[in-house]
């Protein structure tokens, strides 16, 4: 008997008859034969809901309570889940996270698992009933505190059961066919990947495809559990997540050896702080960068100028655009112990990534790159590369059109349209 865990996004539960028609999904792989267990996301935008509710309230919420109401938003569709289940003739028990032993750290908002002990669910799949878990939320055993593990979280929820349980398989069930060379909802001739190395979908996802969330993709690459993420909407098969890049992959004949130079692009919006006027000596980036990881902010790409003749220069880098107020009053508040003249913050840049494992051993790609970008007309101020990965930041009104530029120049336009089938995208 296979052991399978099923992981079902908001868009995929969003109403009544979209529970019903999961249900009917999971009572089916049942009856096939097999062990289920589900991981269910928030109804919808039911999670996007919430923090608006928390922000009509205070513009201050405590971390602590705000774990509390937003892991509400995933215990609602459990148990509905459940029910419907129920409703069809087969058993199912809904676990909140820490029933299903998701320990975590204490760090509310971004909560790490410590350990993963889901005997409770053991013992209901060795009952006969099809276990559900809530996604994205776990328990502090240091605070005894509900926390939660991101935005996106359900996904390393579903894998991190996968692992522990052992799991065959862990389907992560969306509202499009699988991972595209580019969102769907910004190319609509994105094509469908249908396997894709760990390597490439961790660039993919730490850029912003958000079709996965990052964590599930490095847990599933260091715990082998093999991804399928297909849509709940259909019947096709779709993109394979291979685990291990040694692990053998069969090839079919006609197929070809290696991997595709391009892989595809994935954007992200995120936001830029100029520091301008910084005396060009040994220290000073140590010192701004002290600042900016003491108030706890993640940053992405870094770029110094040359300084100029009164020897002075000037760092960009971009971080989360959540965390900018916070960086801007520490940055401002060591203004003279660190020694810059001006600070200037864009909310919302557009970062748009070109990702292919196959592109280290290519020469010209970031001359095809640079010059599509060029054709469309996008200025671009940021850059950054790394050995499978080339990234810009452009204005945010720029970013989806250098998506669509650059995905045609790279030769990715599909002949079909690709189907987006629910979701708002939010
Ligand atoms: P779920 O609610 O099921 O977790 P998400 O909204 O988190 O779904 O992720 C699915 C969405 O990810 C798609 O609707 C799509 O707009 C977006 N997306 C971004 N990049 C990609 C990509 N490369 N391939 C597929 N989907 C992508
Ligand atoms: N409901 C949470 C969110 O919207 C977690 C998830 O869906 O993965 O981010
Ligand atoms: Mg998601």
């Amino acid at each position: 008997m296979s052991l399978i865990v099923q992981k079902y996004g908001g868009s995929s539960v969003a109403d009544a008859e979209s529970i019903k028609r999961v249900a009917r999904r999971v009572v089916e792989t049942k009856r096939q034969g097999n062990q289920v267990v589900v991981v269910v996301s928030a109804m919808g935008d039911t999670t996007d809901d919430l923090l608006d509710l928390a922000a009509d309230i205070t513009d201050h919420p405590q971390d602590r309570e705000m774990d509390i109401l937003l892991s509400s938003g995933e215990r609602m569709s459990m148990a509905l889940l459940a029910m419907a289940i129920n409703q069809l003739g087969e058993t199912a028990q809904s676990f909140t996270g820490s029933q299903a032993g998701m320990i975590t750290d204490a760090i509310h908002g971004k909560a790490r698992l410590i350990e993963v002990n889901p005997n409770r669910v053991h013992e209901s799949l060795d009952s006969g009933h099809i276990g559900i878990v809530a996604g994205f939320q776990g328990m502090s055993r240091e605070s005894k505190d509900i926390t939660t593990m991101g935005r996106g979280g359900s996904d390393t929820t579903a894998v991190a059961l996968a692992a522990a349980m052992n799991a065959d398989v862990c389907e992560i069930y969306t509202d499009v066919d699988g991972v595209f060379t580019a969102d769907p909802r910004v190319v609509s001739r994105a094509r469908k990947i249908d396997v894709a190395s760990s390597e490439d979908m961790l660039e993919m996802a730490a850029n912003g495809s958000k079709v996965l969330h990052l964590r599930s993709v490095e847990y599933a690459r260091r715990f082998g559990v093999k991804l399928h993420v297909r849509s709940s909407f259909s019947e096709k098969e779709g993109t394979w997540v291979i685990p291990d890049p040694e692990d053998k992959i069969t090839i079919q004949e006609g197929e070809p050896l290696e991997q595709p130079i391009i892989t595809g692009l994935a954007h992200a919006t995120e936001a830029r702080m100029t520091i301008a006027g910084i005396p060009d000596e040994p220290g000073r980036a140590a010192a701004i960068f002290n600042v900016v990881a003491e108030v706890g902010t993640n940053i992405d790409m870094i770029v110094q100028d040359v300084s100029d003749e009164t020897k002075k220069t000037n760092i960009s880098f971009t971080l989360p655009s959540d965390d900018g107020r916070k960086t801007l009053e520490a940055l401002e508040a060591q203004k003279g112990a660190i020694g810059f003249e001006d600070l200037d913050f864009t909310p919302e840049v557009g970062k748009v990534s070109l990702v292919g494992g196959g592109m280290r051993h290519h020469p010209g790609v970031s001359a095809k790159f640079f010059s599509a970008l060029r054709d469309a007309g996008i200025n671009i101020t940021l850059i950054s590369t790394s050995e499978i990965r080339v990234s810009v930041i452009t204005k945010i009104e720029d970013m989806e059109r250098a998506v669509e530029a650059l995905h045609t120049a790279f030769g990715l336009d599909s002949e079909e349209e690709a189907t987006v089938y629910a979701g708002t995208g939010r």
